[in-house]
């Protein structure tokens, strides 16, 4: 039934028919079991977002005594109380100045959110030059049309270019493919977008940024400093900022926001994935004050957001939301987060020295391995050598699952993992990448 009736999303379904599909019963911990009873060890976090694990008491406590006072009403017009209580405590954890909060169901509609506020913001305030947006080149921000016109992965985005608006692109900061090292690398993108908005700074919108790490891109890591430059360069040339944490929100960087690693506000702020804890589809388009003063106005002056979702503000994802919060703070999770890098970081120093690892990227509990065909020369594996989706598999039949970005490895663990778990999972990893680039198992 799997193979005849689901399409599988980013899948090649003439592959997968070919596969031994895995399908997932249940979950506990940061482990997940198959229909087989087979165990996993959850590596990427089940599409980075989980953070407490899987049948978390606390968490499934929340959603059903949510249910048993309601599962959904709307925000039409009406509010609800943990939608309420959510946006309050989103104005309080996030950088300083955004404090109203717009919701949706995933983050690529937080995104086309942010896009349409950042086009609207000044429309409204009586400029309509101000049109086009910025992304950087491998950038992801999700899979709508307008998330796809600020999307620059070619595979992905390029069969869709006739139908998407244009956007400038700006180099990504990839110090391990610069001639220039980081330093360079670094300073071709600022360069590239001092350029930009010097000659034309008065029809952009908006830059949007997957700040610190960009993630669907490679998990590439920005070296520092660069993305308080890139804000400031907005700021000056009057551009809006927006920060695209779906992916880096929620500690997952060792800091409860990638932004704040770097002391940045955003103007526009889009978080996803793990504000649930990894439990239900809700995310949020954090705005600043400054920004909502431009929509707030008479009925009559047309400057109303037209925009929402059936489920917008669901109360059982608010209600989780807020318990995953309660948990991060509790258990002072961020902090733990440092600690676990560290480890991490020394548990996989060892794979550096193997023949086939280019480079190791890593960001808190973030982490890409690049694989590459020969190191010397950084020459990467051929597409057809399909190296990313062979240690995955590899690490399947040993226990965990990932899932690769071409040839980069994702390590993205539940930050509730303990050193114990971590110590297991980078064993299983480091087995898996011998096991296939020094050939000994193709998987
Ligand atoms: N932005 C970033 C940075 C992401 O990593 C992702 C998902 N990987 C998205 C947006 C899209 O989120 P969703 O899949 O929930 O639409």
């Amino acid at each position: 039934m799997n193979k005849a009736y689901l399409w599988h999303p980013f899948t090649q379904m003439r592959d997968y028919e070919n596969t031994d599909p895995l399908i997932i019963e249940r979950g506990e911990g940061i482990m997940l079991f198959d229909v087989q009873g087979r165990a996993y060890y959850d590596g990427f976090s089940s599409v980075w977002l989980n953070v407490h694990g899987h049948n978390v008491p606390e968490l499934n406590e929340a959603i059903a005594d949510q249910l048993g006072r309601v599962a959904h009403s709307t925000l039409l017009g009406m509010a609800n109380i943990p939608a309420i209580e959510l946006a309050a405590k989103l104005a309080e954890i996030t950088p300083n100045g955004l404090n109203k909060t717009f919701y949706s169901d995933s983050g690529a509609t937080g995104v086309e959110i942010a896009i349409k506020m950042a086009f609207q913001y000044w429309s409204n305030r009586g400029n309509t030059r101000k049109k086009t947006f910025v992304t950087m080149d491998q950038a992801y921000h999700g899979d709508t049309i307008g998330a796809v016109s600020v999307g620059a992965i070619p595979l992905y985005h390029e069969v869709f270019r006739p139908m998407l608006f244009p956007s400038h692109v700006i180099p990504y900061p990839y110090g391990y493919r610069h001639t220039g090292g980081a330093p360079g690398a670094k300073e071709a993108t600022l360069t590239a977008l001092r350029l930009l908005l010097e000659t034309s700074g008065d029809e952009i919108a908006a830059l949007i940024v997957e700040p610190i790490v960009q993630g669907a891109g490679g998990m590439i890591v920005m070296p520092s400093g660069c993305l308080r430059e890139m804000a400031e360069l907005c700021r000056e040339h009057d551009v809006l900022l927006i920060a695209d944490e779906v992916a880096t929100g929620f500690g997952r960087t060792g800091a409860m926001f990638a932004c704040d690693l770097e002391g940045v506000t955003p103007d526009l702020m889009v978080v996803g994935k793990g504000l649930t804890g990894g439990y239900l589809p809700v995310a949020a388009t954090l705005a600043t004050d400054e920004v909502y003063g431009a929509f707030h106005a008479d009925y009559l002056e047309r400057k109303t957001f037209f925009h929402g979702h059936s489920y917008t503000g669901n109360p059982l994802g608010c209600a989780v939301a807020l318990a995953s919060l309660k948990l991060l703070e509790e258990r002072n999770m961020v902090q733990g987060v440092i600690a676990k890098e560290s480890f991490v970081r020394r548990k996989l120093k060892a794979l550096e020295e193997r023949p086939h690892v280019g480079e190791i990227r890593q960001k808190g509990l973030m982490i890409g391995i690049e694989l590459v065909r020969d190191k010397a020369l950084r020459e990467p594996f051929a597409w057809e050598d399909r190296i990313g989706v062979r240690v995955a598999a590899r690490a399947r039949e040993l226990g965990m699952l990932t899932r690769p970005l071409g040839n980069v490895i994702v390590f993205i663990p539940p930050l509730a993992s303990t050193e114990d778990e971590l110590d297991v999972m980078t064993d299983l990893l480091t087995a898996s990448i011998v096991d296939v680039t020094e050939g000994q198992s193709s998987a």
